[in-house]
């Protein structure tokens, strides 16, 4: 790896050194589209001082990206005598990709553009759909979208699946009533991506959202957190070093199920006391449900009901706690709060699990709140499903060097 400081001026977030080996072609060109994607629009030198390749390197990446219709070239700048400097930014019609978020009563899809803006959305009702019967309507679904957009499949990067799967866990994954049938199996990604014609990443739907935040979210220049994901369950993404962290078995940040009150509420999974039975949507409406004349949360907009912030009185202190626990694990440089729920819920949630009980995160001289809002949203797992084939396509991985 190249050693050259790099200039640190053109923050935010960290760069990724890049290499100037020829094996190493594609990671370069990772991390160039990766510095466009944060600090665009940039010029060649500055990609070269926040990257640390070689002028040559970047001309060639550069021009590349560029005729590939990736990058955009802006208007040249003179700045003191020197040639002028030309910007350039990531072309949003360079390319396009689908996402699909599957739950047990919908499927979600969208189209977005490479800089992760939706030009078309549906959604259609679904039951329980597996696999199998999920796959001709994601076809139909995908061919609709591309029709209305006027988009031919070949500028098509690919297809994220983003769902309530936990992988292989027994009774977590069959147990609860947030899981779908038959999309641990080895071969689902292989169906969907045979009748979408297009290669296809399956996602949990928490790594899902986080990944999309990662990318064009709050987490943009954040390299370690973790996304609390709050739907009917509780989920979490783990994003370490810039990196999704996805665990042994695929089934990191399946927080839901630590128990945080022993001998507490019983769980479909088995346990006492699991998290998501009080902080979740589901929890949620089970609070409300003995609550007189408590509203629907699916019905709020705006700021919570007196009967809901009972329940958010109820349920921060276990945020609280989840929040002491992550930190105390992982030491993210923020938690972010986000999903299904109504943003005013969220919002609410996190200030009442304030002030948040001591731990590492405690330190001084932070450049993030603890605890913040992430993304929020009927749409918030779709975006993230449909970012996950540009993210293949930009994140700079390390694992490709290390193969080398
Ligand atoms: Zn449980």
């Amino acid at each position: 790896m190249a050693g050259r400081e790099s200039n640190r001026a053109l923050q935010p977030g960290r760069s990724v050194a890049g290499t100037n080996l020829e094996f190493t072609r594609s990671h370069n060109r990772r991390v160039v589209l990766d510095t466009v994607r944060r600090l665009g629009p940039v010029s060649r030198a500055e990609i070269a001082r926040e990257t640390a390749l070689t002028n040559q390197t970047i001309s060639n990446i550069v021009e590349e990206l560029e005729q590939a219709g990736f990058l955009l070239a802006g208007e040249p700048k003179r700045e003191g005598r020197g040639q002028p400097s030309i910007p350039y930014a990531i072309n949003p019609e360079g390319a396009w990709s689908l996402g699909f978020h599957v739950d047990h009563s919908a499927i979600i899809a969208a189209l977005v553009d490479l800089t992760g803006k939706p030009v078309a959305i549906r959604e259609i009702p679904a039951q329980r759909p597996s696999p199998h019967s999920a796959a001709p309507a994601l076809r139909r679904l995908a061919d609709e979208l591309t029709a209305e957009a006027g988009i031919p499949a070949s500028r098509l990067l690919g297809a994220g699946v983003a769902l309530p799967v936990r992988f292989g866990v027994g009774a977590i994954t069959t147990a609860g009533p947030t899981t779908l049938p038959g999309w641990d199996d080895p071969d689902a990604r292989q169906h969907i991506a045979e009748a979408l014609a297009q290669p296809v990443q399956i996602e949990n739907d928490a790594m899902a959202a986080a990944i999309g935040e990662r990318l064009h979210g709050v987490a943009r220049a954040i390299d370690s957190f973790v996304f609390l994901f709050l739907d009917e369950g509780l989920g979490a993404g783990v994003f370490l070093g810039g990196q999704p962290w996805r665990g042994a078995s695929l089934n990191a940040g399946e927080i839901g199920h630590m128990i945080v009150a022993p001998n507490g509420k019983p769980c479909p999974c088995g346990n006492r006391g699991c998290l998501e039975r009080y902080l979740s949507l589901s929890a949620a409406q089970e609070f409300l449900a003995d609550q007189p004349g408590a509203p629907a949360l699916s019905e709020l907009d705006g700021a919570p009901s007196a009967p809901v912030e009972r329940w958010v009185a109820d349920a921060a202190p276990y945020l609280a706690g989840a929040v002491n626990i992550l930190e105390s694990t992982l030491d993210p440089e923020t938690i972010l709060l986000g999903g299904l729920a109504p943003a005013g819920v969220l919002a609410s949630l996190i200030e009442k699990a304030e002030p948040l009980p001591m731990s590492v995160g405690s330190r001084s001289g932070r450049r993030l709140p603890r605890l913040m809002a992430g993304s929020v949203g009927h749409h918030t797992v779709v975006l993230g499903a449909a970012s996950l084939p540009i993210f293949d396509e930009i994140n700079p991985r390390f694992d490709v060097l290390l193969k080398h």
